[in-house]
């Protein structure tokens, strides 16, 4: 069949930490690249560039702000936020910045994600950190100095986070910050656009509706702003949320339930939208006895990471806030806690099992599909016991003697709420997210991957995915860099291609 005239050989669509790397590095290579982003430049965003403002870009213009479903045993009430700007969730992220432990890239491979292995996948995080821009967090908050020693009073080692194949301790967070300034993957992979030249043109407020698909081979993109062609690869960036709902738009999905929604089948592919994946979180406040001193950048210097099952690797992980977190607690039922005057410890599920879906329920590019993310629905029970081994780890560490001129008395959950079952309950209705979805277009070898492991969709010519969709399953640190690693590493298979 004749294709349509094109200006472009590749077609990137989203620019957030995967898709501005994936344009960044063809277009430099040469090729013709049309970046499509729904979103409008982070570009003189006071709210972006400053780190100290992060929270402040959450449910703001550039965030889409996503519900989800009802959770039978979870929190149903948690949003979701991505960015809708150049440089995607990298925009509005708390900018702490891991490359993946050996343990999680190896567990790929064996996964079905061949060429994955730690080894495989170094030199790519290598040119990640190369082009991104990190430094420490800051150590002189005195409070989260406090927190470390309280960690090594329990017996948990201080220890250097930039290796992340440690089995547990605690330490400074490095940040993809520069001063108080953000290095997202805007700033890192794209600005000044005129580096490109006319290799690179980024088409922002231009929202993707679908593919356009010529037998079984995408030949182009439909969008707000009109149709793009490209003869090579065209690759979907959309994220976790996105990407899985663009697929299924475009006829790429379980079968019958695109033939439900009369959407005509391209491909099918069961595993479209399955295998949803994230960070749970749980929130544990505590008073503070005396005034906190000036934050560290934006007050979360310090990560603690335990190992509960005996593993040779973490399986919890601890955001120390210098700073309460009441958003989850108050929406159900306690009371506010003024900003200065409470801090927070939040464990995390390194490794969480659950797996929720997302799926469209209309044939309708404008329409949100239902993400249920099934929160500690795991047959086994594993992500529930983990966190409520993190809720009483909190507690330890709020007793130990350096914490005692620091912590008062816990707010939430309150020494009331002992037995496991109670903290389980109130850890999985106050529960948040770190913010990490992923795994909804997985790679692999099974029946329900859809994705190789060179990122080509299943059963489709000139079709990739390329964002953290791609997850076969989650890792067990902030997943921005090992993103962005993805897409270096698409660029690649891209370019080594043709
Ligand atoms: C509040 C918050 C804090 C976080 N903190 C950290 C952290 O400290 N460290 C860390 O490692 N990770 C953190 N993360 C997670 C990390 O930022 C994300 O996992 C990562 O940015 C996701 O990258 P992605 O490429 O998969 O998707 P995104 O970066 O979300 O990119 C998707 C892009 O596609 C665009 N798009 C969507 N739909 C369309 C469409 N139809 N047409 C065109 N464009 C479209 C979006 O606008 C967006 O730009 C955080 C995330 C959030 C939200």
């Amino acid at each position: 069949m004749k294709h349509k005239p094109t200006d472009f050989d590749h077609i990137v669509i989203g620019a957030g930490s995967a898709g501005c790397v994936v344009a960044a590095r063809l277009a430099q290579a040469g090729r013709r690249v049309a970046l499509v982003e729904a979103g409008g430049s982070d570009l003189g965003n006071p709210l972006i560039a400053d780190i100290r403002q992060w929270e402040a870009t959450l449910q703001s213009e550039v965030d889409y702000d996503y519900s989800i479903v009802p959770q039978p045993r979870g929190n149903s009430k948690l949003r979701h936020p991505r960015g809708k700007v150049l440089g995607g969730s990298s925009s509005i992220n708390s900018c702490v910045a891991f490359t993946a432990p050996d343990v999680d890239m190896d567990r790929w491979q064996a996964e079905g994600a061949l060429g994955w292995d730690a080894a495989s996948v170094a030199p790519y995080f290598e040119h990640v950190l190369n082009t991104v821009k990190t430094s420490k967090a800051p150590t002189n908050n005195a409070y989260s100095a406090a927190v470390i020693q309280a960690a090594e009073e329990y017996g948990l080692p201080f220890i250097d986070l930039d290796h992340p194949d440690f089995e547990r301790g605690a330490g400074y967070f490095s940040l993809n910050v520069v001063g108080n300034e953000r290095q997202n993957a805007a700033v890192s992979y794209l600005h000044p656009l005129s580096q490109w030249g006319d290799k690179l043109q980024v088409f922002t407020d231009t929202i993707a509706i679908r593919l356009i698909v010529e037998g079984a081979r995408v030949i182009g993109v439909e969008t707000t702003t009109g149709s793009l062609f490209s003869e090579g690869d065209i690759v979907v960036s959309t994220g976790a949320f996105v990407s899985p709902k663009l697929l299924q738009l475009s006829g790429i999905g379980a079968a019958d339930h695109l033939s439900s929604l009369d959407i005509p089948v391209t491909a099918d592919l069961p595993g479209v939208g399955e295998n949803l994946l994230d960070h749970p979180e749980g929130v544990v406040n505590f008073a503070l006895k005396q005034p906190m001193p000036p934050l560290s950048i934006h007050g979360w210097a310090v990560g603690i990471f335990e190992n509960i099952d005996g593993l040779d690797y973490p399986d919890l992980m601890f955001h120390v806030g210098e700073m309460p977190f009441d958003t989850q607690t108050t929406a159900h039922g306690y009371p506010a806690i003024p900003r200065d005057q409470g801090v927070t410890f939040i464990p995390n599920v390194t490794r969480a099992k659950s797996q929720g879906t997302v799926r469209i329920t209309a044939n309708d590019p404008f329409a949100r599909p239902d993400i249920d993310f099934r929160y500690f629905t795991d047959p086994e029970g594993y992500d529930e016991r983990i966190m409520v081994a993190g809720i009483k780890l909190a507690r330890e560490l709020a007793q130990q003697p350096a914490l005692q001129p620091w912590i008062s008395h816990e707010l939430t959950p309150g020494i009331n709420i002992q037995s496991d079952a109670d903290i389980s309950a109130y850890a999985r209705k106050t529960a948040n997210t770190v913010y990490h979805p992923a795994g909804t277009c997985k790679m692999g070898l099974d029946d329900n991957a859809v994705v190789t492991p060179t990122l080509n969709v299943y059963g489709v010519e000139n079709l990739r995915v390329a964002d953290a969709s791609v997850f076969p399953s989650m890792i067990g640190v902030n997943p921005n860099f090992t993103i962005m690693m993805i897409g270096e590493r698409c660029a690649d298979f891209i370019l080594q291609d043709k």
